[in-house]
């Protein structure tokens, strides 16, 4: 019998954290009877009176939110890190460890419209909000003791969030966090050893085999990674080596938008649904020098495995040992590749 990945328990390397997952595809015929969802609410108001990230209502501290027509950023009324922190630690024989940690958390509301998402936005609008993304980012910046900026979205009550009007947010803190450290230290050991991007040269292998490719433009490629945990999961890896959005030109930006819409999209018609995720974009760490090594992605982490109410949970060995998925990336990203590019409920 000859070893198949399609057929065979394997492991697989993610090079951006070093962490390994395992595979396991023929279980994927195994039959359901876990946990049902319940079937997400699409349908939703252009506006809520009681929403509090709608234009012109009250929010939770108190203040107005203003009349906005644009992509609308604003400091988070239960913000994870404060910039008033004093500093602070503990370490006991290196037995107890702990430090303060500064921050300022930021929410963006991607347009004034309660219920349009990504994939039902228009272009121009996306790239409004990849235009605020890179202000918020650059004004963050500024201040010295930030060292690290996370631009994420959850998207979907299943994935933790409390507000169904479409936003994101941005952490910014005073040390790099463990995700973006991990990838920081294999970004480096690749570029001492090759004087190249470990993505730049990833990109080549999936250009050739095309297997995971899920959509691409000129200047952006959606991939299922040769390594993905989640079932659905995807990278966009621009085809030019930025470490920061703001890098990004007019068109480049342009076409950053169309991709994010395309890939989510694809994301909706896959189950007939406002399909949740997590998202987030990686950039190199701030004030900390060049990090020529470094190269701009974004993530995508869904969570759903098999319809709109089937959830994958990181349970058991995922705890105790390490990561696992059932369906291959291959199988995944054919899946995806093969969706129509128009949305389910524009047709
Ligand atoms: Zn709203
Ligand atoms: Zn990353």
């Amino acid at each position: 019998m000859e070893f198949s990945f399609e057929e065979h328990p394997h492991k697989r390397l993610n090079i951006l954290t070093g962490d390994w997952i395992l595979v396991s595809p023929h279980r994927t015929k195994r039959p359901w009877q876990g946990k049902v969802e319940d079937a997400a609410i699409t349908e939703r108001p252009r506006y809520d009176p009681q929403c509090y990230l709608c234009p012109g209502n009250k929010r939770s501290d108190g203040s107005t939110n203003p009349n906005y027509k644009a992509p609308f950023a604003f400091t988070n009324d239960f913000s994870s890190l404060l910039t008033d922190t004093p500093d602070g630690g503990l370490n006991v024989k290196g037995l107890l460890q702990a430090k303060s940690e500064k921050g300022i958390c930021r929410v963006v509301c991607f347009s004034p419209r309660h219920d349009l998402t990504i994939p039902q936005m228009d272009i121009e609008n996306i790239v409004e909000v990849i235009e605020l993304w890179k202000k918020e980012f650059q004004e963050l910046a500024k201040n010295e003791w930030i060292k690290y900026i996370q631009i994420f979205e959850n998207k979907g009550d299943i994935m933790g969030c409390s507000n169904p009007h479409p936003h994101g947010q941005i952490w910014s803190q005073s040390s790099v966090p463990v995700e973006p450290e991990k990838e920081t230290i294999q970004f480096k050991k690749y570029f001492e050893q090759n004087s190249r991007s470990i993505l730049a040269d990833y990109l080549i292998e999936e250009e050739r085999s095309k297997e995971r490719l899920v959509c691409e433009n000129e200047h952006f490629i959606a991939l299922v990674p040769f390594w993905a945990v989640w079932p659905y999961e995807c990278i966009i890896i621009s085809k030019k080596q930025v470490q920061y959005t703001h890098q990004f030109n007019v068109e480049e930006t342009i076409a950053l938008a169309e991709i994010l819409k395309a890939l989510t999209i694809k994301y909706d018609n896959l189950f007939d649904t406002s399909f949740p995720y997590s998202s987030g974009i990686h950039q190199a760490p701030v004030n900390d020098g060049d990090h020529l090594e470094w190269h701009w992605h974004m993530h995508f982490y869904p969570p759903l495995l098999r319809s709109a109410t089937v959830k994958k949970f990181m349970v058991g060995y995922e705890m105790m040992a390490n990561p696992q998925r059932d369906i291959t990336a291959e199988q995944a990203a054919k899946k995806l590749r093969e969706l129509p590019a128009v949305h389910y409920l524009s047709k």
